[in-house]
């Protein structure tokens, strides 16, 4: 008999339940018990989704209140100093303290950092090490867990996060504090942490080291072999399955082949290449776990195909072949099954979390029984295959000859940024050190409510389209008040600024509860890129001429990247990402022009999810970073040298991909800088880059106001590393989130600043 199991399954739930729980209890509308209860439903329920599903381990200890790696730090008794002091009322409240910097009971405190974790749109809590960084265990949570699961009757599978992962993951506070060394001291916490999990009556453990997947340094890779050694001398404990995903193993893989584990999962989509020799070299009385459905992504599974692959595995296997998601499913949304709006023919190819164990479910049953036994599952499967493959909707002859006849001409501006700067000079006769924004104003209630309306056919388009013309009116007059030199339409039409234009590009589909979490409470429900982009019309012309009519000063159009339009979705499988991202910016391009055209000057196309997209492995990132400069230029090359292109990035580090963005060759980009004091701009400096910059001058993200004197400062800062006369005053990122009573004197402040320097720098 083969084994199915899975990896981790989605916390959210179906619709959302844990942000709403979790909110009501941050805002205090709640003492605790609605919270638990409802932790307490979803848990039990994701057990009996997945035990119905047929599957034979399932993943317990994956849930979590807010972040996974925050729990671990809890697991092992690993918290920085400023939440020890025990001023909330309970370990709850602490948590949150660490995770948002404030609970219901306790006082403020910094919160952790947070980043993004491996290659996902997920979001860890950093584990902070300090030079006195000890470690306890804290099983209790994870035993209440497994408590869950066998009051149930369900198998479970605990699932921890490997040490080598959790110190890879943290970052040194204080220079004592090096991560490696700290193994020693974290090795026993995790060897009495399988003790206490084997004498709960735990038989496996999934423990993860997604690290693995990752480029180590040599004294990384030693530690992995040193941590398995010793953890397998651990008494009582279970059997260990070491989980690795998010890519294949590479030149990790000698090392894992040598680790004294009982069970390897390994990714078998994205490292399918390395299946073959992994089952040559890993012991037939071990279990080979493969991750053969992809867990990051959203498409129905080639099962025949699949079973291709696996049923000569099995053969020689046996029971020791399992069967998974490639990862946690934490990374898709958690059910089709409400999704009643969705054409039925695209919902047919797509299967979220629940139905991707289905799947797993079909393969197993496949496997053990013969494909007889699930004859009809996997007629239909192949028969998606091929539908999706050669649909209509999928598949445009019209847009694939325009990608594939692209020669080199279209990736180019007409002359290069010094002469192009010299005719935008004349044409805008800006001030020096010109003042704009990023793009949005405030969403206000009011606007979130009438577009609400409009969406529920409560009120006309042309009702809507009067409002919206209001609104930007208003943002105009607003910004002419406070002085800016360079305006912004305000986007009060958009929702999201990707979701706004897949509404209006073919190839783009939108569900209604396809949640994925990004942090904490905070959920994206990330579009599905299903067939061959194209622009049926214009997407924001009349929305910036609009905009442009009503004032003298330029109005910078607005659009959202190639780059990210495919980053924030969930792309097609069946072609190269590259591919794909070259059809969006084609569509772009088309916009550019169609703004061009009806006199709009300046065009913003933003990326902020440029750097995302970098590839794990750094052999791989050339190749990324290539095309991702391709296909901006191509959205953005077409215009005339009077027509000056900006683009927006946030919360990035550039110093690693400097010469990419040079390549981009906007003519201004505006970029995130102020939390960090403007250090990121060090990658801009002089020499390294040419083209106009706005660092932006304060964090929109921050409660507080804006000091002028504080902004006049950052820029005297940015001045000594940029020419003056290249440099721009802006905010950090767009204002939708704000209100116009925190936006106006931000502003007006921010307007005296650039006032204040061009007196004198
Ligand atoms: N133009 C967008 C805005 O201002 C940019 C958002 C972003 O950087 N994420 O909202
Ligand atoms: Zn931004």
């Amino acid at each position: 008999m083969s084994t199915i199991h899975n990896i981790g399954f989605p916390r959210i739930g179906e619709k959302r339940e844990l942000k709403f729980a979790l909110e009501a209890y941050w805002r205090g509308d709640d003492d605790g018990r609605a919270l638990d209860e409802t932790v307490a439903g979803l848990q039990r329920h994701n057990l009996i989704t997945q035990h119905q599903a047929g599957l034979d381990w399932l993943p317990v200890g994956d849930f979590s209140l807010y972040d996974h790696v925050l729990d671990t730090s809890f697991l092992v008794g690993h918290l920085p100093a400023r939440v020890r002091d025990g001023t909330a009322a309970s370990e709850r409240d602490q948590y949150f303290r660490l995770a948002r910097g404030r609970a219901p009971s306790g006082s403020p405190v910094a919160a952790a950092e947070m980043t993004k974790w491996f290659d996902t749109n997920y979001h860890y809590i950093v584990p902070e090490l300090e030079a006195d960084t000890h470690f306890s265990l804290n099983p209790e949570p994870l035993l209440q867990a497994i408590g869950t699961a066998r009051e149930l009757g369900v198998p479970y599978k605990p699932v921890i996060l490997g040490p080598v992962s959790y110190l890879a993951l943290s970052k040194a506070r204080d220079n004592g504090a090096d991560a490696l060394e700290l193994l020693d001291t974290l090795l026993p916490v995790y060897r009495e942490l399988l003790e206490t999990l084997g004498k709960a009556g735990a038989q496996w453990v999934q423990i993860d080291e997604p690290v693995l997947a990752t480029d180590l340094p040599d004294a990384w890779r030693d530690a992995v072999a040193r941590t398995y050694a010793q953890l397998h001398h651990a008494d009582h404990r279970p059997s260990l399955l070491l989980t690795v995903y998010f890519g294949p193993l590479r030149d990790n893989l000698d090392t894992v082949l040598g680790l004294p584990v009982d069970g390897l999962h390994v990714d078998a989509v994205r490292g399918a290449d390395e299946v073959e020799t992994i089952h040559r070299r890993w012991p037939r009385e071990r279990v080979l776990s493969l991750g053969v459905i992809d867990g990051r992504n959203v498409w129905r599974a080639d099962l025949e195909a699949l079973l291709d692959g696996l049923e000569p595995l099995h053969e020689a296997r046996g029971d020791g072949l399992w069967l998974a998601p490639s990862c946690s499913l934490l990374h898709v949304p958690v059910t089709l099954r409400h999704e009643t709006d969705l054409d039925p023919t695209l919902r047919s190819w797509l299967a979220f979390a629940t139905e991707k164990l289905d799947e797993l479910a079909t393969l197993g049953t496949a496997l053990n029984r013969g494909r007889g036994a699930v004859a009809d599952a996997l007629t239909e499967s192949t028969r998606i295959h091929n539908e999706r493959r050669g649909a209509g909707s999928v598949v445009r002859a019209d847009v694939r000859e325009r990608v594939t006849g692209l020669g080199a001409e279209p990736f180019q501006r007409a002359s290069a940024y010094p002469d192009r700067a010299e005719v935008q000079r004349r044409r805008f006769d800006l001030p020096l050190l010109p003042t704009t924004t990023i793009g949005s104003f405030p969403q206000t209630a009011e606007i979130r409510r009438t577009r609400s309306q409009y969406r529920q056919g409560r009120i006309d388009a042309a009702t809507y389209d009067t409002f919206l013309r209001e609104q930007i009116a208003h943002a105009i007059h607003e910004q002419e008040a406070v002085g800016l030199d360079v305006l912004v339409h305000g986007e009060a039409e958009r929702n999201d600024m990707v979701e706004y234009f897949g509404e209006q590009l073919d190839g783009y589909a939108f569900t209604h509860f396809g949640w994925v979490q990004s942090f904490g409470s905070r959920c994206v429900k990330p579009p599905v890129i299903y067939g061959d982009v194209a622009r049926p019309g214009p997407m924001t012309v009349a929305w910036s001429r609009y905009a442009q009519s009503l004032t003298r000063r330029p109005v910078k159009g607005m659009l959202t990247g190639p780059v990210t339009m495919l980053q924030w979705a969930f792309v097609r499988d069946d072609q190269p990402r590259r591919d794909t991202a070259f059809q969006i910016a084609l569509a772009l391009r088309d916009e550019v022009a169609d703004l061009e055209a009806a006199g709009i000057g300046m065009i913003q196309v933003d990326e902020p999810a440029f750097r995302e997209g970098l590839p794990l492995r750094a052999d791989e990132r050339p190749a990324y970073l290539e095309w991702a400069v391709g296909a901006f230029r191509l959205a953005t090359a077409g215009v005339r040298d009077d027509t000056q292109i900006h683009t927006h990035m946030c919360y990035s580090e550039f110093n690693d991909i400097i010469e990419s963005i040079t390549a981009m060759d906007a003519d201004v980009i505006t970029i995130e800088t102020s939390r960090s004091d403007m250090e990121l701009l060090e990658a801009f400096t002089d020499y390294r880059y040419p083209n106009e910059i706005g660092p932006g001058v304060y964090d929109i993200h921050s409660p507080n106001q804006p000091a002028t004197a504080d902004m006049v400062r950052l820029m005297r800062t940015a001045a000594e590393r940029i020419p003056v006369e290249r440099l721009w005053v802006n905010p950090d990122c767009g204002l939708k989130t704000r209100s116009w009573e925190d936006v106006r004197p931000a502003l007006q402040n921010m307007v005296a600043a650039a006032q204040e320097l061009r007196g004198g720098i």
